[in-house]
């Protein structure tokens, strides 16, 4: 499996260098962030051995085991997961990122809760693009009010958006994130990430912007059924 891994991982950066030169874009732009979830720390480890340094984890406790087993790495975690009040503390104190902030509460705790001795905790917030009932994210129209108090807050440093899209038309709904973080960009500059992108669609993401893609099932395998 993890000669696996590595061959996955080879193929997704090709698939990144190519939709990079198609849109004109760097491709030192764009950061593979490579999804482990239900995956073990013997497929994460083959990850940062094939080179990938960021791993998205969507599970706090199964996150924290797999941290545990890979200290002697360099890799860079990122929360991408849904995140609940009562498990903000260890996200605060042992992740580098969290893509899923979609209220202010949540980040008045994550602020709260990291240390200070760490660099700032890096956030993105999460748009509910296609205004899907189901899904967790903000309003488009919502976002700019959650920014103001966000950016007050102290050991935090926001980044910029996040989404999940409907995949029938991923394409028209990254756009539509991308005029919303440029708009958003004309009154916070500081702004620089779109997260954005999956498995099934990193080159319309590509082209629309991101400068995140999250990467699972194409790297790691087929994750069993939720
Ligand atoms: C699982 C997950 C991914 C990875 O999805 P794949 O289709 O397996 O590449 C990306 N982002 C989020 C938020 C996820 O939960």
């Amino acid at each position: 499996m993890p000669s696996d891994v590595a061959l996955n991982i080879a193929k997704v950066r090709e698939r990144i260098r190519r939709a990079c030169a198609l849109a004109g874009r760097d491709e030192n732009e764009v950061l593979l962030l490579a999804v482990g979830k239900t995956h073990g720390p013997a497929a994460i480890r083959a990850a940062a051995a094939a080179g990938v340094v960021d791993i998205g984890e969507n599970y706090v406790q199964e996150a924290l085991a797999k941290i545990d087993a890979l200290t002697d790495t360099p890799l860079i975690w990122h929360f991408i997961g849904p995140l609940q009040s009562n498990k903000t503390r260890p996200v605060a104190e042992r992740f580098a990122w969290v893509h899923g902030v979609d209220r202010l509460k949540i980040a008045e705790r994550l602020a709260q809760q990291r240390p200070p001795s760490l660099p700032p905790l890096n956030l993105c917030l999460q748009v509910n693009i296609d205004g899907e009932a189901s899904k967790s994210g903000v309003e488009p129209g919502a976002v700019a009010a959650l920014i103001e108090p966000i950016v007050a807050l102290p050991n935090l440093r926001l980044r910029g958006l996040m989404a999940i899209p409907e995949p029938a038309n991923s394409a028209a709904s990254f756009a539509r994130l991308r005029a919303l973080f440029d708009d958003l960009r004309t009154r916070w500059p500081q702004l620089d990430t779109l997260s954005m992108g999956m498995s099934a669609d990193l080159e319309a993401a590509v082209a629309a912007g991101a400068t995140i893609v999250r990467i699972g099932t194409d790297i790691f395998g087929a994750r069993p059924p939720a």
